[in-house]
C-alpha cells in the first residue's frame, strides 16, 4: 500500500457465520507458508530492485510454474523487467585534467548534482575570471559571511553564483573553498533542484590542495562532466490462464515492500535501520493472488482468461503497474476488469469488515456483489477508482477495478508488520469472495466503465486548500508531474492538464511533491496565485483560485 487514505461510503449489512471447510483449512495453511517465507528476514523486506525482491519474484515464478500458468512477461518468461530511478550519479566518463594530470572523480572533484553536461579546454587563472573561459569561484567569503545565518541556503547560493557567471559570459564554473575545513558541498544523489544554467564543478579541498596549490598561478584545464540518472532494475511477475476467451480478468497484488526503509517510506525514522517484513503489506495480497491462480486453474469457469500479476515497486509510486499498463503483454482492450489485493491480512475477527475500493468504476459491481450468496464479512465501499495502490494504474486506462483491503493498523510500514499477526482464515474468506465474484459472471460481456472522483491526496489537517491534482510520485525530475486532475477543482478550472509539470506556486518552488505540499500549506481558501507549469517544452502560467 502506497499512500494511506480511504473515504468510506456505504455499509453493507450481510454477514453470515460459517464453518471452515477442510479445503479452506488447507488454503489457510498454504497462505501461511507463503506469507511466512515472503515476510521472512531472509528476503530483507523485498525492496524493489534488491536481491530480496528477486528472491521473492523467483518464489512467485516457481508457484506459477507449479500451477501451470503460461508465462506472460518479457520474451515468453514470467518476468517483465523495468527500470526504476534511484536518483543521480556522476557519469563514470566524467574527467578533469589539470596540467595534464587526471583528478579522481568523486574525490578531487565532482559535477554539482544539478549541473548540465559540460566540457572545456582552457588556460585559466583561479583569481582571474574572463568572458568565454570557465570561471573559478572561491566560496570562502560566502561561507564566512553566512556562518551564523540559520537561513543560509547553500543550493540557492550556488544557483545564484552560477547564474551570475553565466550572464557574464562564463560557459562553466568551478567552485572551491580556499579556506581549509570540511567540504560543505556533497554530490546529492537525491537532488531534485532546479537545473543550473551552465556546467558547474566542485573542486574538493583534496583536489584544490593537490592540483591548484598556488591560486595566483595559471593552469591548463581540460574537463568533461555529466550527471546521469542512476537506475536499478525491478520486475513484475506475470502468468496467464488462456481459456481461449475474448476477454481477460486481471488479478494483481504487489509483492515488493520497503527493504530497510531506504527510500524514505518507513513510518520509523529514527534508530537503527531494520528489515520491514511487510507481511500484511503485501505478502498477504501476493499469497492470495497465488492461491486464486490455483483455484482458477482448477475452476470450471472458462468464460474469461485470467492474467495474474505480482507487481514490483508499488511502494515507490505504483511503478510496476504503471509500467505494465504502458507496456501490456496482452491487449488492454481485452481486459474486462482488474482486481487488486493490497493488505488483506488483517481482517478483524470481531468487526469482520473489509474495504472495497473502485466500487464506482462500474455500475455492474453492485449486481455482481449482490449476487454473491456466501458473504462472510461486511463490505465497506469506496467508490473511487484511484487510490493508494496498483488498481489506480488500470483505472486510469478506463478499466473497471475492485480493490480489497482489510484496513490500516499500527504496524503499517513498520518493521513489526510480521507474519504471526496475519489472519489467514480471513484471507481465505476474501479469496473465496473474489472466486465467486469471478465465477458467477457467465455473461462473457465487458463491464461498463464509469469515471469516479479522484481521491484527494491533500486531506491532511495541515492543508486548508488543495489544487485537485493527483501527483505522480514516481516522477524523478524537477517539479510535480500531474497524473490526473479532478473536476470542478482549482487546477482543472485554471486549465492544468494531466502530464503538466507544476514548477512553482506563487513564489514557492515546487521541485518535488514534498515541496509542493509545503507550498500548498502557505495558502488559504479564497487566495489567488499563479502556477508556473511546463507543458512539453512550453512554460505556461495559470491563475489558481483556491
Ligand atoms: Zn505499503
Amino acid at each position: 500500500m502506497y499512500r494511506i487514505l480511504c473515504a468510506l461510503l456505504l455499509l453493507s449489512p450481510f454477514v453470515s457465520a460459517q464453518k471452515i471447510s477442510k479445503s479452506d483449512k488447507n488454503i489457510a495453511g498454504y497462505l501461511q507458508q507463503q506469507v511466512s517465507y515472503l515476510a521472512s528476514d531472509e528476503l530483507k523486506g523485498r525492496r524493489a530492485g534488491d536481491p530480496g525482491e528477486l528472491a521473492a519474484a523467483n518464489f512467485i515464478a516457481s508457484k506459477f510454474t507449479e500451477i501451470g500458468l503460461v508465462p506472460k512477461g518479457d520474451n515468453n518468461a514470467y518476468f517483465q523487467f523495468f527500470s526504476i530511478n534511484d536518483g543521480k550519479m556522476i557519469d563514470p566518463a566524467s574527467r578533469f585534467l589539470v596540467n595534464g594530470k587526471p583528478l579522481a572523480s568523486g574525490f578531487d572533484f565532482f559535477p554539482l548534482s544539478n549541473s548540465p553536461k559540460g566540457s572545456a579546454k582552457a588556460e585559466i587563472s583561479p583569481t582571474l575570471n574572463e568572458k568565454g573561459q570557465p570561471w573559478m569561484i572561491d566560496l570562502a567569503e560566502s561561507f564566512e559571511e553566512n556562518k551564523n545565518n540559520p537561513h543560509f541556503d547553500l543550493n540557492n547560493l550556488l544557483l545564484e553564483k552560477t547564474k551570475t557567471a553565466a550572464s557574464k559570459g562564463a560557459p562553466s564554473v568551478i567552485f572551491f573553498n580556499s579556506v581549509s575545513g570540511e567540504d560543505k558541498i556533497k554530490f546529492d544523489t537525491k537532488d531534485r533542484s532546479e537545473p543550473l544554467p551552465i556546467a558547474a564543478i566542485y573542486l574538493t579541498e583534496k583536489g584544490r590542495t593537490r592540483y591548484f596549490s598556488d591560486l595566483s598561478s595559471s593552469y591548463s584545464i581540460d574537463f568533461s562532466v555529466s550527471v546521469t540518472p542512476k537506475m536499478r532494475q525491478a520486475r513484475n511477475v506475470v502468468g496467464y490462464i488462456d481459456n481461449g476467451a475474448a476477454l481477460t480478468i486481471v488479478i494483481g497484488a504487489h509483492f515488493d515492500h520497503l527493504g530497510y526503509g531506504e527510500d524514505g517510506n518507513s513510518m520509523i525514522r529514527t534508530g537503527e535501520p531494520a528489515i520491514h517484513n511487510g507481511a500484511d503489506d503485501n505478502a498477504s495480497g501476493t499469497a492470495s493472488m497465488i492461491e486464486l491462480a490455483f483455484l482458477m486453474k482448477k475452476s470450471k469457469a472458462k468464460q474469461y482468461n485470467y492474467l495474474f500479476i505480482a507487481f514490483s515497486a508499488e511502494e515507490l509510486g505504483l511503478n510496476g503497474s504503471k509500467f505494465f499498463v504502458e507496456n501490456p503483454t496482452i491487449s488492454l482492450n481485452s481486459v474486462n476488469y482488474m482486481i487488486n489485493m493490497d493488505m488483506v491480512g488483517r481482517m478483524n475477527d470481531s468487526t469482520k469488515t473489509i474495504t472495497v475500493g473502485g466500487y464506482g468504476t462500474s455500475p455492474n459491481w453492485k449486481t455482481m456483489i449482490d449476487g454473491i450468496k456466501k458473504k462472510t464479512f461486511t463490505l465497506r465501499y469506496d467508490s473511487s477508482g484511484s487510490g493508494p495502490s496498483d488498481h489506480t494504474s488500470f483505472y486510469r486506462k478506463d478499466i473497471p477495478v475492485l480493490f480489497f483491503f482489510t484496513g490500516l493498523h499500527t504496524d503499517y510500514h513498520k518493521p513489526s508488520d510480521d507474519a504471526d499477526k496475519i489472519n489467514y482464515t480471513g484471507m481465505v474468506q476474501i479469496i473465496r469472495f473474489i472466486q465467486q465474484l469471478i465465477e458467477n459472471d457467465k455473461t462473457s460481456q465487458k463491464l461498463v466503465f464509469t469515471k469516479t472522483r479522484e481521491q484527494q491526496t491533500t486531506t491532511s489537517a495541515r492543508f486548508s486548500v488543495s489544487m485537485g491534482i493527483m501527483p505522480d510520485y514516481s516522477y524523478p525530475g524537477n517539479g510535480v508531474r500531474v497524473d490526473g486532475v479532478s473536476d470542478n477543482r482549482p487546477a482543472k478550472k485554471a486549465g492544468i492538464l494531466a502530464g503538466d509539470i507544476v514548477k512553482q506556486l506563487g513564489e514557492h518552488k515546487t521541485s518535488s511533491v514534498e515541496a509542493y505540499m509545503q507550498a500548498l500549506s502557505k495558502f488559504k481558501k479564497g487566495d489567488k496565485t499563479t502556477a508556473v507549469v511546463n507543458r512539453g517544452d512550453k512554460e505556461l502560467n495559470f491563475t489558481i483560485e483556491f
